[in-house]
């Protein structure tokens, strides 16, 4: 009986991984960097619950980050308009379809966390980074939905 248990539990426990919401999570730190150079979403997902820390100690004026989603071929473009949109928009420009998805900018010691679906994004070429002025060429990642 235990082994047909433990047989049942084995043959559920796939289905149980593919929830339709799926965590990820990335630091960040005074250093200007991310703890991940890249992040990979299980097939299965459908929407994705992305949690950005900072471990530093700076205020979010000197060494802001949030983790902006961007295809990657106008990653370079849209880190130069972020800067443009400036500090009262946290750095993203508002109404921008390039931004697949932005959390909000966070300073040392601080979280934030952001939901959003990955329907649309499977196979795309994506990449994340950090918009706040001069972070995006350090601060930077490849984000692939299987
Ligand atoms: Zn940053």
């Amino acid at each position: 009986m235990r082994v047909l248990m433990l047989a049942l539990v084995m043959l559920f426990l796939p289905v149980l991984a593919q929830a339709s919401s799926c965590e990820l999570s990335i630091d960040s730190t005074d250093q200007m960097r991310f703890s991940a150079a890249e992040l990979t979403v299980p097939s299965g997902c459908e929407t994705v619950n992305l949690t950005l820390t900072h471990s530093g100690n700076l205020p979010k004026a000197a060494m802001g980050h949030n983790w902006v989603l961007v295809e990657t071929d106008q990653l370079s473009a849209l880190a130069v308009d972020s800067i443009a949109a400036g500090p009262a928009n946290n750095y993203v420009p508002s109404d921008d379809d390039r931004v697949l998805a932005a959390t909000d900018l966070i300073g040392g010691g601080e979280s934030t966390s952001i939901e959003f679906s990955v329907a649309e994004l499977k196979g795309k070429d994506l990449s994340f980074f950090c918009s706040f002025p001069g972070h995006s060429a350090l601060m930077k990642g490849k984000f692939i939905v299987e």
